[in-house]
């Protein structure tokens, strides 16, 4: 049975990956350092024969000593709390090191590589909805450089190792997810929204709440990842992942109020440096090729997610 290597495997994508990915009966190898994601997101498959957990930070090379047919490359901080400010470095570190260190693995092993790149490549885009083509507007000396530039400079390496050395790779530009397995603390808006309703304090909207965001339920996601793995060898995309329905901040934070019954107020926070003011993919090169879109609406999605929140908002700490 051929090995499956799985980056950022403890995070909140990476972890539902390796759950699906071992729940079908793939060999998983899940690699992290568990910078931001958290051990017991992988506990239900600890045990399993098929799995296995490899401490390991991905700036550092990598050596595997059985065959690996595929690697995910997800291994990054996703969240701007959690890439901003004191991680900056590391967080670029981790997108072009961990690349390239992912990337000899990839050609030493003769394994097909998926890139999780981002919709942060387009910055703060221009162009409405975002197509694969648009070329983006970041700010390369910004507070979210290190995340937007880093994920860039990844997608050019692959590329790059593709042209030059011959690596199947696939890339995927991941729009904002959401679902069970979040950090509660990670400070990303779904997971905040959520936590700070169940815990009756306010709603911590930054700005005036007319930015949009579209967000995909992270079952569809995973589905959409996997295809595009296993899609013909020579489809190296890059292709839009997300659910295309778009919704303001302060929409989101009345649907999630309305879905949770809480009480708790809406409050108006400062909006951060950079914050992109609308993002919705254009999703028909997924359609087209993969024959994928996203089965989960939001109202759906978030009464599959409240639940997991309830069990876990004693960690919540909410600094907002
Ligand atoms: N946001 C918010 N309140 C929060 C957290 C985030 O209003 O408590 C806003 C944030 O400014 C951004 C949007 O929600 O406009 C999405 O933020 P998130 O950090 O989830 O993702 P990203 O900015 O990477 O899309």
């Amino acid at each position: 049975m051929s090995t499956i290597l799985v980056t950022g495997g403890t995070g909140f994508l990476g972890a539902n990956l390796c759950l699906r990915l071992t729940r079908e009966g793939h060999r998983v190898i899940c690699v992290d350092n568990n910078s931001t994601g958290r051990l017991e997101n992988v506990r239900e498959i600890a045990e399993h024969s098929n799995f296995r957990f490899l401490l390991h930070d991905i700036t550092e090379p990598l050596h595997i000593n059985e065959p690996v047919a595929r690697i995910y490359n997800l291994a990054c901080p996703a969240s701007p709390p959690a890439y901003q400010g004191r991680h900056a470095i590391q967080t670029t570190r981790t997108c072009v090191l961990g690349a390239l260190n992912m990337l000899e693995l990839a050609r030493a092993h003769n394994a097909t590589i998926l890139q999780a790149s981002t919709s942060e490549i387009y910055g703060d885009p221009l162009e409405h909805p975002q197509a694969e083509s648009y070329r983006g507007n970041v700010n390369p000396i910004g507070v979210r450089a290190c995340y937007d530039e880093g994920k860039r400079c990844a997608e050019s390496l692959f590329f790059d190792y593709a042209r030059q050395e011959g690596v199947d790779i696939k890339v995927i530009r991941i729009f904002n997810t959401y679902g069970p397995l979040m950090d509660p603390n990670d400070g990303r808006v779904v997971s905040n929204f959520i936590c700070q309703a169940l815990a009756g304090r306010d709603l911590t909207v930054y700005g005036d709440g007319s930015q949009t965001r579209s967000f995909c339920y992270v079952d569809d996601l995973i589905e959409v990842m996997i295809r595009m793995m296993n899609s013909p060898k020579g489809f190296t995309g890059p292709v839009n992942t997300g659910n295309p329905g778009e919704f303001t901040i302060r929409e989101l934070a009345e649907r999630v109020l309305a879905e949770t019954g809480s009480h708790s107020r809406i409050v108006y926070r400062g909006l951060p440096l950079d914050d992109p003011a609308q993002r919705r993919p254009d999703i028909g090169l997924a359609r087209e090729k993969l024959g994928w879109e996203p089965a989960v609406q939001l109202s759906e999605g978030l009464k599959r997610t409240i639940p997991y929140f309830r069990t876990n908002i004693a960690r919540f700490r909410g600094e907002d």
